[in-house]
């Protein structure tokens, strides 16, 4: 789970989050809807601590990540998040970019590494192109490729931001089917997207964030189809 309470953040004097609640339970998916600069990158950005929140408290798992003590890296590595830009190493073939990290970070042995590789590959449908470049593969693919390299470090949760919004409308589709497989094996998700359909269909809560808090929130169809505030409506007017 993830228990997030009275969250600021603020870069320099622009506070962006204003005091964020949140509690993601295990296997939930929640998506997270807004405006533009609303804040909500930095709010999963703050969760995997790429931000370092001004104040509140964050605990995964019961353990408190903004703890001197707490070993960050440990807990990142548990915590998968895939980004708009897929970052994949451009020099390296796919089953090695879904390998540098299980040897580095986890010390798994080359053949195990190679083995989950392999078995992660075949869960996202891309077997056939462990010795490919990534960039021979089209953005849908390799954005598979970067969930499946994010799956082989067995994260407990997985957040992802925007994951199908730098691809050409044709391919997002594959990429959405893959986040609903995933988020039918039980993975607890936090999804930033614009994909209200995906929203609807996959994720058991949508959060309306705007201007650094969170606005709205309950049952995706619910909130869809019923926006219970005023700034919930106009910005479902507008993407709807
Ligand atoms: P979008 O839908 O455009 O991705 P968002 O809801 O993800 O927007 P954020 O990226 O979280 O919004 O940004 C919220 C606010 O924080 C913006 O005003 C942005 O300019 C500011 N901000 C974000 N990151 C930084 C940073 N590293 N330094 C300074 N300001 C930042
Ligand atoms: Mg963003």
């Amino acid at each position: 789970a993830i228990e997030i309470r009275d969250l600021h953040k603020s870069f320099g004097d622009n506070e962006v989050l204003k005091g964020i609640d949140l509690l993601v339970r295990p296997g939930e998916v929640v998506c997270v809807v807004g405006p533009s600069g609303s804040g909500k990158s930095t709010l999963l950005r703050t969760v995997n601590l790429l931000e370092q929140p001004t104040s509140g408290s964050i605990r995964i798992e019961g353990t408190d990540i903004l703890d001197e003590d707490v070993d960050i890296d440990r807990i990142r590595t548990r915590i998968g998040m895939v980004f708009q830009q897929f970052n994949l190493f451009p020099h390296m073939t796919v089953l090695r970019n879904l390998t540098v990290a299980q040897e580095r970070v986890l010390r798994r042995p080359k053949k195990e590494s190679q083995e989950v590789a392999r078995a992660m590959l075949e869960r996202v449908g891309l077997a056939e192109k462990a010795t490919d470049h990534p960039g021979h593969l089209s953005g849908g693919q390799q954005q598979r490729v970067a969930i499946a390299r994010s799956l082989c470090m067995n994260p407990d949760m997985m957040l992802f931001d925007e994951p199908t919004s730098a691809l050409d409308p044709e391919l997002v589709g594959e990429v959405l089917e893959v986040m609903q497989d995933l988020a039918s094996s039980g993975m607890t998700m936090m999804v930033v997207t614009h994909e209200m359909g995906f929203a609807r269909e996959v994720g058991d809560r949508l959060i309306f964030m705007d201007d650094g808090v969170i606005v709205e929130e309950g049952d995706p169809a619910e909130v869809l189809a019923n926006p219970r505030h005023q700034r919930t409506q106009a910005f479902l007017s507008k993407v709807l």
